[in-house]
């Protein structure tokens, strides 16, 4: 073996793959820039940090389970009238999830409750926190089946170690008293250890009624409450008003 080969089997050893991949590379670079050792060393630890950063961050991304990407960024506030800049820049910093705060998107279809909190999430997985995305449909389904499905199993342990739990379209499905009591004890367990967003098309005074149990409702919306933000997202649909149609107009037709 020569010493590149070498070289690279030691990195494999220790889990220096970046280096591994890039020791050709990184050496002619050295040498033609004739690097100080010191230098040298710094670029190399470098490159090996933000590789394993940005692998980890993709990884954190993967396993959110979003169900497709939407960012902070494309989110226009011109037609949110919901929130301020000062609001949205607040929620964007994310120093909420630090301090344990849930937040409730609510309104009709289409006014970007999602988006909001699918791109809020996406900025925690680059933040670096543990985040957690399902609809409430598949989230009862998990509680409900998670002593006989490991994935089931596997995913309730992961909600329960996030930092973050995204539930979105709470309240489209009626649920049963059991799902409903399973719903509750996961929101009680989360308390004072996961932020959570909810997204829902139900106004809190409704939630009963999706519920089927007025104690249980107020006992959930008691603990989602303590410490939260309602952000009441009412006006046009965004997909409505920015309607694209596939057919044209049959203008041209010959
Ligand atoms: P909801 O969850 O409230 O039904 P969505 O978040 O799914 O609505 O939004 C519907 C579509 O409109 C999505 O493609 C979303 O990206 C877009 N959208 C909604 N609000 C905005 C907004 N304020 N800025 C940019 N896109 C938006
Ligand atoms: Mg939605």
């Amino acid at each position: 073996m020569n010493k590149i080969q070498t070289l690279k089997a030691a990195c494999r050893t220790l889990g220096l793959t970046h280096t591994r991949e890039t020791l050709e590379t990184i050496l002619h670079d050295a040498e033609k820039e004739g690097s100080s050792y010191l230098d040298f060393l710094v670029a190399l630890t470098d490159g090996e940090i933000l590789y394993k950063q940005e692998k980890a961050k993709n990884k954190r991304i993967k396993e959110a389970g979003f169900p497709y990407p939407k960012y902070l960024k494309d989110f226009d506030l011109d037609f949110c009238q919901a929130l301020t800049i000062k609001q949205f820049r607040q929620l964007s910093g994310l120093t909420w999830i630090d301090g344990l705060y849930n937040l409730i998107l609510s309104g009709p279809p289409g006014v970007g409750k999602t988006h909001l909190a699918i791109g809020l999430g996406y900025q925690a997985c680059e933040d670096g926190y543990k985040v957690s995305y399902t609809t409430m449909k598949s989230l009862i389904k998990v509680l409900r089946t998670e002593e006989i499905d490991r994935r089931a199993k596997a995913k309730v342990r992961r909600i329960y170690s996030s930092n973050l739990l995204v539930i979105d379209e709470v309240g489209y499905l009626p649920i049963s008293a059991t799902e409903g009591n399973l719903f509750f004890q996961l929101i009680s367990e989360l308390q004072e250890k996961t932020s959570i967003i909810i997204t829902t098309n139900k106004g809190f005074e409704e939630w009963t009624e999706f519920l089927g149990d007025a104690a249980l409702a107020t006992a959930i919306l008691d603990r989602l409450s303590y410490q939260c933000d309602k952000i009441q997202m009412n006006g046009k649909s965004y997909r409505l008003e920015n309607r694209k149609s596939f057919l044209n107009d049959g203008t041209d037709r010959k």
